[in-house]
């Protein structure tokens, strides 16, 4: 399977389609998920193309981890969470829908279950929650 430079996350990166980042550095960007299941469910890419963890270089997924860690912490710290779920999808046949490699971040609440995928969120809340992640990042 070859990576196709036109895939959503790409135009992301490239600025053409917009997105509510939360966490950027020379090697990964951190953008909320619009069609959250869980409040402050985000997502985390590298700068650089791969389809998913099966053809990603390990430089890749060392960088993409770090951030991966770094935007949980903030994430369960902005939103009281008691602990969070880290997605990861590979190919159609794993549940991948966009391929450029991402891992989803859901902070999660005892009892509180995720929500249907699919469901796009009103803006507005999508953007104060990235504003809630990017003051406990900073
Ligand atoms: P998957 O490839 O199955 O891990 O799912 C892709 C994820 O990307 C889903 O959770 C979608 O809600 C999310 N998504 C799709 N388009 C966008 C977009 N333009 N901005 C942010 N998230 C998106």
């Amino acid at each position: 399977m070859t990576y196709d430079s036109n895939n959503i996350f790409a135009k992301i990166l490239r600025g053409e389609i917009p997105s509510f980042k939360i966490f950027e550095d020379d090697d990964t960007f951190a953008f909320m998920d619009i069609m959250p299941r869980a409040d402050g469910h985000c997502l985390v890419i590298p700068k650089t193309p791969c389809r998913n963890l099966l053809d990603a270089t390990p430089d890749q997924l060392a960088s993409v981890m770090s951030t991966v860690q770094l935007v949980s912490r903030a994430a369960i710290s902005a939103f009281d969470a008691h602990g969070a779920t880290i997605q990861q999808f590979n190919e159609a046949a794993g549940g991948q829908e966009v391929f450029h490699l991402h891992f989803h971040i859901l902070p999660r609440h005892d009892d509180i279950k995720l929500r249907p995928p699919g469901v796009m969120a009103e803006m507005e809340m999508v953007k104060s929650h990235a504003d809630r992640i990017i003051a406990a990042l900073s």
